[in-house]
């Protein structure tokens, strides 16, 4: 079935239309890529794009061109999570839209953000279910100077409550993943997000989505076939099911 546009998707494609000249993915070539996963043709993760029910919603916050990058992973975000909505980011003016979204009673909105940079009283590290809400994750998809600056200059994001990822789930993160960098891509923070507010399924998936696609990806970039019964196609074939 053929699924429509999602929000990162949509705001890509706008992107693409205000943009004066042609926009060239570093190392980019003119090989035609899938517009539903944006990796080459014969790489296309489409058919394995997975299903998972989710109660949480994410709201990203992208930098200029984030939404350009072939690299981007708040795509997988949207892929993956339903209620996913994106907006770009500008110093000097907010799209209604986000205001609204951000207005919704339905919605229990955190900005993701590390504490130590935010006055105490705003923290929190936790995910406290409120009656009738359903938590919203808004993430900041830019470089770490971009989404400090964004952080800074988005006066509509002052009065929200500021989720902070605590070290010691950070820590267990990086065991199990065998990572040892502490700078993760906005998928994995999601990830995070989605375990704090009791998903697991869903943050497992979306884990084991984006190692799919860095498969894909990669073995595009060095030109090698996709390794279908590989080890990451097996863990998220063991998760959730392709829609
Ligand atoms: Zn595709």
């Amino acid at each position: 079935m053929q699924r429509l546009p999602h929000a990162v998707s949509r705001l890509r494609t706008a992107r693409l239309a205000r943009a004066s000249k042609p926009f060239r993915a570093r190392g980019g070539s003119d090989v035609p890529r899938c517009a539903g996963c944006r990796l080459v043709v014969s790489h296309c993760l489409c058919a394995v794009r997975p299903v998972v029910a989710t109660r949480a919603g994410v709201c990203l916050l992208m930098a200029d061109i984030e939404a350009l990058k072939p690299s981007n992973t708040g795509w997988l975000i949207a892929d993956v999570v339903a209620d996913t909505f994106a907006f770009g980011w500008a110093r000097t003016e907010v799209d209604p839209a986000l205001l609204t979204l951000l207005a919704d009673p339905q919605w229990q909105p955190y900005v993701v953000f590390p504490g130590e940079f935010v006055a105490a009283e705003r923290v929190v590290t936790q995910v406290q279910p409120q009656p009738g809400k359903r938590p919203l994750f808004i993430l900041l998809d830019a470089t770490w100077p971009e989404a400090r600056k964004m952080f800074r200059k988005s006066p509509y994001l002052d009065k929200l409550p500021v989720l902070s990822l605590a070290s010691d789930q950070i820590s267990r993160y990086k065991l199990r993943r065998s990572r040892r960098d502490d700078h993760f891509c906005t998928s994995e923070v999601a990830a995070l997000c989605l375990d704090l507010a009791d998903e697991p399924l869903a943050a497992q998936t979306l884990e084991a989505y984006l190692d799919v696609f860095t498969h894909h990806y990669l073995r595009a970039k060095s030109q090698l076939p996709v390794q279908w019964d590989g080890e990451a196609h097996v863990q998220l074939h063991r998760l959730a099911t392709p829609g």
